[in-house]
């Protein structure tokens, strides 16, 4: 038999010691910390805090730019342990991805001025504007504009979902440097800038917090008139687009990763509880109808686990992950929100209750049927990108 403690260990013990030490600072924080984040709308600033101070935000960030240049697997290890502990990595998982763009596209200086004090937590780089209120999963045709004036760029347009930018000092902003009809390929003319939000607040950017079905302070972000430095475009003008696209299979692992964490999650307490509680002179896991629907969970958790380690190898190996990085989120998604089914009806009516922690989890997990990129746009990649079946947009 299975138990719960052996549950919480992944399929193999990789970063062993990561984990331990990330569980060690999840057990300071408890479902009633959480709870009282959610009810109020409010940042868990302390858990973050304790996460930058144990080095673990900064893992992946190269030892020359004052990180511990760890491979990809060890963040994901950091992000699904959490996750498996019943907290929330959304907070803070941000710069893990976003900072992987300034790591491959920004010039010396950039990295120079910014990666040491993002991995010492100093700065914050948490906040990545790509989703546009009228566009949508169609972001080459977004329409925040960053137009070259003198020796400027001047910033109109909305983002909107940008969590965490109210919490963040810099924005990985994409905007589009050269009109749609202008460019050969509608992919072209979009340019990544580095904004920093200490500046630009109140001087061109204005947030508006969105009340949301989750605590995942996300927010509207409009730009009037916004002046950025020419110093703020990571890489080549025109080129953004494909570094975002290219730091995608390092965001869709890592977010796999919380994922899995939360399906550990589900399953450790839907089996406890299923063993504990007595219904009918029999614990109610005694029941198939009860049994079984964790049991799948936990099967499809285990298929889903090991097509993102597939991915995470690939990534390290420098291979394409592309469809790993696609199908694992897919997978792990839809194993994460099958296990929070399992676990609600499992706790009955005191799945409800919010001091039980199991309601607010089975929300949380459900963001990742959307974001950060919906289930049918992985179809759509499978279909036309592995499969190679016509395109439908
Ligand atoms: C809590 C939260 C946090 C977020 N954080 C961020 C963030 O920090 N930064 C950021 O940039 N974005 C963020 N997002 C945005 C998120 O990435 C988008 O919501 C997501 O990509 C889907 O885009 P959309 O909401 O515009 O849906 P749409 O593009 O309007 O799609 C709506 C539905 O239609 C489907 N659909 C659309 N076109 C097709 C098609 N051709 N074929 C089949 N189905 C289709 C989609 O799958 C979806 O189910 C966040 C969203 C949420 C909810």
């Amino acid at each position: 038999m299975t138990t719960s403690d052996e549950l919480m260990m992944p399929i193999d013990p990789q970063w062993a010691e990561i984990r331990e030490g990330v569980r060690a600072i999840c057990a300071q924080f408890p479902n009633e910390y959480w709870m009282k984040l959610d009810a109020a709308s409010e940042y868990p600033t302390e858990f973050v805090q304790a996460l930058t101070d144990g080095g673990y935000l900064g893992c992946l960030i190269p030892e020359e730019y004052g990180g511990s240049g760890l491979p990809l697997s060890a963040g994901c290890a950091v992000l699904e342990t959490i996750h498996e502990m019943g907290c929330n990595a959304a907070a803070c998982h941000a710069q893990m991805y976003t900072m992987g763009t300034v790591l491959k596209h920004g010039s010396e200086e950039q990295k120079r001025k910014y990666l040491p004090d993002i991995a010492s937590g100093k700065l914050r780089l948490q906040a990545f504007g790509v989703t546009e209120p009228t566009t949508g999963s169609d972001t080459t045709q977004l329409k925040t504009k960053a137009e070259k004036r003198g020796n400027k760029y001047i910033v109109n347009g909305q983002k909107v979902w940008t969590s965490r930018v109210l919490h963040s000092d810099l924005m990985l902003l994409l905007a589009r440097t050269t009109p749609v009809d202008q460019v050969k390929r509608r992919t072209d003319g979009l340019s990544v800038f580095l904004v920093d939000l200490r500046e630009a607040k109140g001087r061109g950017v204005e947030i508006k917090k969105i009340d949301a079905m989750i605590n995942h302070n996300t927010c509207e972000v409009f730009f009037d008139n916004l002046e950025v430095p020419p110093d703020a475009l990571i890489g080549e003008v025109g080129k953004g687009f494909r570094y975002i696209l290219s730091s995608m299979n390092a965001e869709r692992l890592l977010i796999s990763s919380e994922c899995l964490g939360d399906a550990k999650y589900f399953i450790r307490r839907a089996t406890e509880y299923a063993n504990e509680r007595v219904v009918f002179g029999n614990p109610i896991g005694k029941n198939q109808g009860v049994q079984f629907p964790i049991a799948r969970a936990y099967a499809e958790l285990m298929a889903a686990e090991l097509v993102v380690r597939r991915g995470a190898a690939l990534f390290e190996a420098g291979r394409d992950c592309g469809s790993e990085a696609n199908i694992g989120k897919m997978l792990a998604a839809d194993a994460a929100w099958k296990a929070g089914e399992a676990c609600l009806q499992t706790f009955g009516g005191f799945g409800y209750a919010r001091e039980y922690g199991i309601e607010r989890k089975w929300r949380e997990a459900r963001l990742y049927q959307t974001a950060p990129i919906s289930t049918n746009m992985v179809l759509a990649f499978v279909g036309q990108n592995v499969l190679g079946m016509p395109r439908s947009y």
